[in-house]
């Protein structure tokens, strides 16, 4: 459906992201008059480009602790309003069925993320939700009882306004903050905002020579002398530096890590541990003994991880294994278990998945969602400050607190309809 001429609305909600589709889906459903308004000619731009444009939608179970906020209570409150099986079932309701992936992703069967937004676009014009692209919203007040929101196009009036703007991350999807703006006209406090699950970057030609490699780590920050962060899973080598999964997980940590002397460190070999490396290590030994150190090495982590791992310890890799004394074996290999990764920096908003920090979280509603400032105004998705690892954990968020303040407003409606 199109924008009509209709200049009152029940409610609008500014932003169709995967939050703003949820809230306007389910207040819609429920016979709330609902307009839903987008900056971007392409909405939803972010579910095109999420999972590598296979969309990880959810998750298999996502719990407060997943996720960092200043508000854990309600973080709860809403995921367990609205948990994994709720989305699954939802979707499957749209046509879009799910497969399990390592055990914990769900990705639509289709491997479409374009599926994933054609389903909801259909879901909303079905429910009656009117959308209005290429309408960025400046303003929303409250005046007289209502709600006045404008752009330089447009005034529209509603008795309730849902701000799902996103938070700051790829600006060219749209979400440029400008929700931020919008919630404090309200009195409401933005916790410091940082970006997160982004790449780290390294100034290390060695590291930087590894693009393409791929290998299961543990991860870790330290600072002085204690582990104040840890992720594991994936570890993507690429021409800037350090990405994958692990990285992308603890990069939020990295950020807001202000110790001057804070270290990232990786462990190689996670799934082995000292003991069993020991006894596999005299193993190929014996049975190996006069092979290089490179291929010794190889038969553990990729060979050309390997070679600049040995060239950094000073020991050659066209060496005997045999040949090195074992003091100096074991040195080597215990340091596979915490190796420091030369991180120069990481990168910015503009390669960042998501924005840690946000609207203040105590400041709303802790079942609903509404604001605490001014009743009729409600928060849902990135823009609060929730921000969830990586895994589905965010799109959880956005489906979750989405459909929570579409239920709420549709309570608060309930009476008169
Ligand atoms: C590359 C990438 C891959 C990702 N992959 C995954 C994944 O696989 N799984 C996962 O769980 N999460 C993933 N995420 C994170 C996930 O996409 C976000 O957490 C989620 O989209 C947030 O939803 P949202 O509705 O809060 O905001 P957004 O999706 O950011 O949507 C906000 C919308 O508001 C609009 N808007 C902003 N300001 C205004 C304004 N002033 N007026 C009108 N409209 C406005 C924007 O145009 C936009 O359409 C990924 C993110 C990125 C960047």
């Amino acid at each position: 459906m199109t924008v009509s001429g209709e200049k009152n609305w029940d409610v609008v909600i500014v932003g169709a992201g995967p939050s703003g589709f949820m809230a306007a889906i389910t207040c819609a459903r429920e016979g709330v008059r609902v307009l839903l308004l987008d900056a971007k000619e392409t909405i939803g731009a972010k579910i095109l480009i999420s999972g590598g444009g296979r969309c990880n939608i959810s998750s298999l179970k996502a719990e407060e602790k997943d996720y960092r906020t200043g508000a854990p209570r309600t973080v709860r409150n809403i995921l367990r309003a609205f948990p994994s099986n709720r989305t699954l079932d939802f979707f499957k309701e749209l046509g879009v069925d799910m497969v399990l992936e390592e055990k914990t992703k769900y990705f639509p069967k289709a491997q479409s993320a374009k599926f994933v937004l054609q389903a909801l676009v259909r879901a909303a014009e079905d429910a009656g939700v009117v959308v209005a692209k290429g309408k960025r919203v400046r303003t929303v007040s409250f005046r007289d009882g209502r709600f006045q929101i404008t752009g330089s196009d447009f005034t529209y009036a509603a008795q309730a306004v849902v701000i799902a703007t996103g938070g700051l991350s790829y600006p060219e999807t749209g979400s440029d903050g400008s929700g931020y703006a919008l919630a404090s006209s309200f009195g409401h406090s933005i916790v410091p905002t940082a970006p997160a699950l982004a790449p780290l970057m390294t100034n290390d030609s060695d590291w930087t020579g590894l693009a393409g490699i791929t290998l299961p780590v543990k991860l870790s920050i330290v600072t002085n002398g204690k582990s104040v962060a840890q992720s594991h899973g994936p570890l993507l080598l690429t021409h800037t530096g350090f990405s994958g999964p692990a990285v992308l997980d603890i990069s939020g940590s990295w950020m807001r890590c202000e110790e001057e002397d804070k270290k990232l460190i990786g462990d190689f070999l996670p799934d082995l541990g000292e003991a069993a490396l020991w006894a596999s290590l005299e193993k190929n030994a014996a049975e190996h003994s006069s092979r290089t150190w490179k291929r010794v090495l190889a038969l553990y982590l990729p060979e050309r991880l390997a070679e600049v791992l040995l060239k950094k310890s000073g020991i050659d890799p066209k060496a005997r294994f045999d040949q090195i004394p074992k003091k100096e074996k074991n040195a080597f290999f215990r340091s596979l278990f915490h190796w420091p990764l030369p991180v120069a920096g990481a990168f910015g908003y503009e390669k960042a998945e998501v924005t840690s920090g946000g609207v203040d979280l105590n400041e709303v509603d802790a079942k609903t969602l509404e604001s605490k400032r001014c009743p009729g105004l409600f928060f849902a998705g990135e823009i609060l400050d929730v921000d969830g690892r990586i895994g589905g954990f965010n799109f959880q968020w956005a489906w979750a607190s989405g459909a929570v303040a579409g239920r709420s407003i549709a309570a608060k409606f309930r009476p008169r309809l």
